[in-house]
């Protein structure tokens, strides 16, 4: 799926007052591609995920923004797109719309699918609805546009409910896929520890083994001998720091193994704090 923050660079898009519709679009769209890329079904990827507009090396200016905006997501290819707004009225205005193209495709019922959760959020519920706008025609796969409120009457509101607008728009995605989206970002953990050492088991090089563990928060250090096989638990670490001896494969692991203990112990000296 493609995501695309509205606006950027020299396009501020709407502006409130302390914030502007480009910056709280992309934080927002940062924070759903989390949520969704954590469930490990969706894969995001953005139109931008920096403040730039998409005119440089030229100066901004909005039909060439938008051009070259569908193009970039065009060219990367995905299943839908999605982009992101704040939306902004002369007068007093609230709440959350979602556009599609037009009625009858995937792309309105992906919308339908976001503006049930969106409508749970406690702000007002504007509906989905349809528009020719560029990024809608052009894009060649279902896409919709979220407005996520008023940036001129609610920007308070807009800034309290990211969070839970991120994990409504998630939802409502997760929903029109049948994939559920719990929200729970939390990687799964593949390793059981965070740190560990495993030491050339003569004693001489546990000084150094253990002093390296102390800079690394206390943790376990393991011990082998004669450069062996070490105990399989050390691979249960995400990052492995060897104290004496060579290499046991362990796709992230430090070496700091000098010729004899005294190296050894100078090396694991000179390292960290
Ligand atoms: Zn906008």
């Amino acid at each position: 799926m493609i995501f695309d923050p509205g606006h950027g660079g020299a396009d501020p898009g709407a502006v409130g007052s302390t914030t502007k519709e480009k910056d709280n679009v992309l934080a927002l769209a940062k924070k759903i591609a989390v949520i969704l890329e954590a469930t490990g079904r969706f894969r995001v990827k953005f139109t931008r995920t920096t403040d730039k507009d998409f005119c440089a090396p030229i100066a901004f200016n909005v039909d060439l923004d938008l051009k070259n905006r569908v193009k970039a997501a065009n060219s990367l290819g995905g299943d839908a797109f999605y982009s992101f707004h704040n939306n902004s009225a002369a007068a007093k205005a609230y709440g959350n719309e979602v556009y599609a193209l037009a009625a009858g495709g995937e792309g309105e019922k992906i919308a339908k699918a976001i503006r049930a959760r969106m409508a749970l959020l406690g702000m007002t519920d504007r509906g989905v609805k349809y528009a020719n706008w560029y990024v809608l025609k052009w894009t060649e796969m279902p896409a919709v546009l979220i407005e996520h409120g008023f940036i001129n009457s609610e920007e308070a509101t807009i800034l309290e409910k990211m969070d839970q607008a991120a994990l409504a728009i998630a939802q409502g995605i997760g929903d029109h896929f049948e994939v559920s989206v719990s929200g729970n970002t939390q990687k799964k953990r593949g390793y059981e520890m965070k740190e560990a050492v495993l030491a050339h088991g003569i004693e001489d090089y546990l000084v150094p083994a253990r002093r390296e563990s102390i800079k690394l928060g206390n943790c376990a250090v393991f011990l082998r001998f004669d450069d062996k096989t070490p105990p399989p638990d050390v691979f249960k670490a995400e990052h492995l720091v060897i104290v004496g001896g060579g290499p046991v494969g362990h796709p992230n692991e430090t070496i700091l193994s000098g010729k004899t203990w005294g190296d050894t112990a100078a090396v694991v000296s000179a390292t960290g704090a």
